[in-house]
């Protein structure tokens, strides 16, 4: 389109009421959608069903695409507090997002971009940023049609980008919520424009058994629905989680309440694993409710999508059934919440499983270690150590205390990102002599550098200034990283880190026997790193982040190295 027919477009656009911009070469019906959104309360596990379902839909064949939107103003999740609001995710291109993405990528196994992540952050940048380049062309901006619109367009882009049989949003918190009512009502237009047949509106909500009753309530799921029937939203299909198996009644009470037929009220009660997930909605063919809903059931292909379960049940029975037991200290300062660690928490899982094990994780909180005796301590009766990722000095040195007892006591080791740094700062200290080597990071004027901020790296702002997403790495042939790595001599992992090893201490480090089995392709910057393995049976750290990229029945080659030196 030339740009006087663009504006031209855009002026009429913003002169109607309905301004609901469509990417070019939009075709309503082309693409469908499928929106999951929860009421009664946050938290019951939203994603894993949105991902269960995405999960059986692919099995079919279809191409899906999921989208998160959250209702946060922050631009991304980058700033985000892991403590607050559990890990901070890295896709690929650099993407800081929320951890469900994560488990859309885990579950999908698929590689997801910043087109499948929204934040109301992002969405009124945008907004301002267009205002302020006129593009309104006079007129006041507003939530309806301006910012609906905007969502709208971030759906269709997805869909139009993606070439995507179906876009599946999941929008973060509940409805009711102040943050997401306009996501709420771009829905409800959305649900207007692309027409009910190609919307499929599903509910999360939660069935409350208090105790001391002993059976199972309705009444706030009726609460949650009544809110979103008087938003002008008819859900289509009704998930009631909750702790034990929903019953008839509740269930009939649910469907008369929501006018949704009862075979469209499905319950999803808490099971041993989320990896079932998937199989219990199948059990209830939540899937095929759902296209048939789409009226896309007659190109779901049964064959593929059983040959596929028959591969995911028998892993998750190899999960289940997991007969050896181990024990992986995760030794760092954001231990007081599990979801801070939860790409490392299911990159164990993954690895273990494979191996037949089931990895019980022990939280070590560094900030109270200040000596080797400490450290020790701390890892008794701990079968492996990881040093997870960390920002800052807090805990820092304790890390470094465990780090120097797992080497000298042959306990198997991986070091993520600040794990690496610490690693490098450990063995600079002990093996070659430099007493006072640090990070920049942790101390700005320690005399030996051996982690710093490389000069071309220019940070000022917090914000947007790491090094960030897939990075090549080439590795050096005959390490013990190069044969975990199936011995490809390029590879790529993530990353989200500032500082790096300064060049001026490698060839030190390496005399005194440390070895860089792994750095950038133009062998500046330090990716990998192991010792000898007539030294230790494993040792081995990454500046990036490789637990990002672990799958079910695909576990990430240094977790599965790591379990495996255990069991060995
Ligand atoms: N704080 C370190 C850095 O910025 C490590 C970051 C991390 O572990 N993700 O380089």
């Amino acid at each position: 389109m030339k740009s006087h027919q663009l504006i031209s477009r855009i002026a009429k656009q913003a002169t109607e009421e309905f301004y609901s911009p469509f990417p070019p070469n939009y075709k309503i019906g082309r693409t469908k959608y499928i929106i999951v959104a929860g009421s009664v309360m946050s938290g019951v596990g939203k994603g894993i069903f949105a991902s269960s379902l995405a999960k059986l839909i692919k099995y079919y064949g279809f191409k899906i695409e999921p989208i998160k939107i959250d209702g946060y103003l922050n631009q991304d999740a980058g700033t985000l507090n892991p403590f607050r609001h559990g890990e901070v995710f890295v896709l690929d291109d650099g993407t800081e997002c929320d951890m469900d993405l994560g488990s859309y990528e885990r579950f999908l196994n698929t590689t997801l971009t910043k087109d499948n992540y929204l934040t109301a952050g992002m969405i009124f940048k945008r907004i301002l940023e267009k205002e302020r380049k006129g593009h309104y062309l006079g007129r006041d901006v507003q939530f309806i049609p301006h910012v609906t619109g905007e969502i709208k367009f971030s759906l269709r882009n997805l869909a139009v980008k993606s070439k995507a049989d179906i876009v599946l949003l999941e929008v973060g918190g509940t409805v009711g919520d102040y943050e997401n009512a306009y996501i709420i009502e771009a829905i409800r237009e959305l649900i207007y424009e692309e027409g009910k047949q190609n919307v499929c509106f599903i509910n999360v909500s939660y069935i409350l058994e208090p105790q001391n009753l002993g059976e199972q309530k309705s009444k706030p799921a009726q609460l949650g629905l009544n809110r979103l029937l008087a938003l002008g939203i008819q859900p289509d299909i009704i998930v009631c989680r909750a702790h034990k198996p929903v019953t008839q009644r509740i269930k009939e009470k649910i469907s008369v309440y929501s006018n949704v037929p009862l075979r469209y009220v499905i319950g999803l009660h808490d099971i041993a694993t989320v990896y079932e997930a998937p199989l219990l909605l199948k059990k209830q063919h939540v899937d095929d409710l759902v296209l048939e809903k789409l009226n896309l059931l007659r190109k779901a292909k049964r064959l593929k999508q059983a040959t596929n379960l028959k591969k995911w049940r028998r892993f998750v029975k190899q999960y289940l059934n997991a007969n050896k037991r181990i024990t992986v200290a995760i030794a760092g300062k954001y231990t007081g919440l599990r979801d801070s660690y939860a790409s490392i928490l299911k990159a164990i899982e993954h690895a273990a499983t494979a191996c037949n094990a089931r990895a019980s994780v022990k939280f070590i909180e560094t900030t109270n270690i200040h000596s080797i005796k400490d450290a020790a301590n701390a890892l008794k009766n701990v079968d492996a150590l990881i040093i997870p990722g960390g920002f800052g000095k807090r805990g820092a040195e304790g890390k470094i205390a465990c780090i120097s007892y797992a080497r000298r006591t042959k306990i198997p080791f991986l070091g993520l990102c600040f794990g690496f740094q610490l690693a490098v700062i450990e063995f600079a200290r002990n093996k070659c002599h430099l007493k006072k080597a640090n990070s920049t990071e942790l101390d700005p004027k320690t005399k030996h550098p051996v982690i710093c901020i490389l000069p071309e790296q220019n940070l000022e702002k917090l914000g947007g200034t790491m090094r960030l997403g897939s990075y090549p790495a080439k590795l050096k042939p005959d390490t013990l990283v190069w044969r975990l790595y199936k011995k490809q001599t390029i590879i790529h992992e993530r990353h989200r880190h500032r500082y790096e090893v300064n060049p001026e201490y490698v060839q030190l480090l390496e005399n005194r026997g440390l070895i860089f089995s792994g750095t950038s392709p133009d062998s500046l910057l330090m990716e990998f790193l192991e010792l000898p393995q007539k030294e230790h049976p494993f040792f081995i750290a990454t500046q990036s982040h490789p637990e990002f990229k672990s799958r079910p029945m695909q576990p990430a080659p240094l977790f599965f190295g790591l379990i495996k030196a255990v069991l060995e």
